[in-house]
């Protein structure tokens, strides 16, 4: 059964000092090395397999450390094994501008994606139809394309047309600076776009005949 120590009794024997063990290096260099020493003597074993300091470069020799200062000394890239390290630091910093800029141009170049309510349920893009109001014909529709244009689309009808009820409410980066007005419609009336996204229409027609958003855009910067 384990016994539970207690904070008045003292400890009688003092666990024995770890014995290091030391071992001949596996190369046989004639160095002894212990376990934790082992990693450190990689950095100085004179019989470390080492590859020439321009093998990138195309040289190949390879040999063991003791004799590498020897190679250095006679390598036909030693001349100019500075310039080509420089090269290959600037083409690593090039490419890496290459890879930012590919980044950057998918970016500029993917497709808008049109969020589509089909219906006064349908939800897209966090976006929903409110206060009665439902898709007339074909669907509503919004985008936001690269320039940080928002561009709207599509017939709505049957709802709340008042300053108190929205229509609908755009996404967190799809709200105008300021307010925008347009007609929604001839018959119908006007439509405010706040700058909380918030799109209020204000009805001198018979709701019925519908908003249109066809051609309506604005910039969100
Ligand atoms: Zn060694
Ligand atoms: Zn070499």
């Amino acid at each position: 059964m384990p016994r539970l120590w207690r904070g008045n009794e003292t400890r009688t024997a003092a666990a024995p000092p770890q014995q290091l063990c030391q071992l001949p290096c596996l190369r046989a260099c004639g160095t002894t090395v212990t376990r934790t020493g082992a990693a450190a003597h990689e950095a100085e074993c004179p019989l470390l397999a080492v590859k020439c300091a321009a093998a990138d470069f195309g040289c190949d020799w390879s040999g063991r450390r003791h004799q590498q200062a020897a190679h250095t000394a006679a390598c036909g890239l030693r001349g100019v094994l500075p310039a080509l390290r420089k090269m290959a630091e600037r083409i690593d910093e090039q490419s890496q501008r290459i890879a930012t800029l590919e980044a950057q141009l998918a970016e500029h170049t993917k497709p808008s994606v049109w969020h589509h309510l089909r219906d006064a349920f349908c939800v897209a893009n966090g976006v929903t139809l409110r206060n009665g109001w439902n898709p007339a014909k074909s669907d509503f529709w919004f985008t936001k394309d690269r320039h940080g244009f928002v561009h709207l689309d599509g017939i709505i009808r049957g709802g709340n047309a008042d300053s108190d009820h929205a229509v609908l409410t755009l996404p967190e980066g799809y709200h105008p600076r300021d307010s925008i007005l347009f007609n929604g419609g001839q018959a119908f009336g006007e439509v405010l776009i706040d700058p909380l996204g918030d799109i209020y229409v204000q009805a001198t027609g018979a709701k019925d005949d519908g908003i249109s958003f066809g051609g309506v855009s604005f910039s969100t910067r």
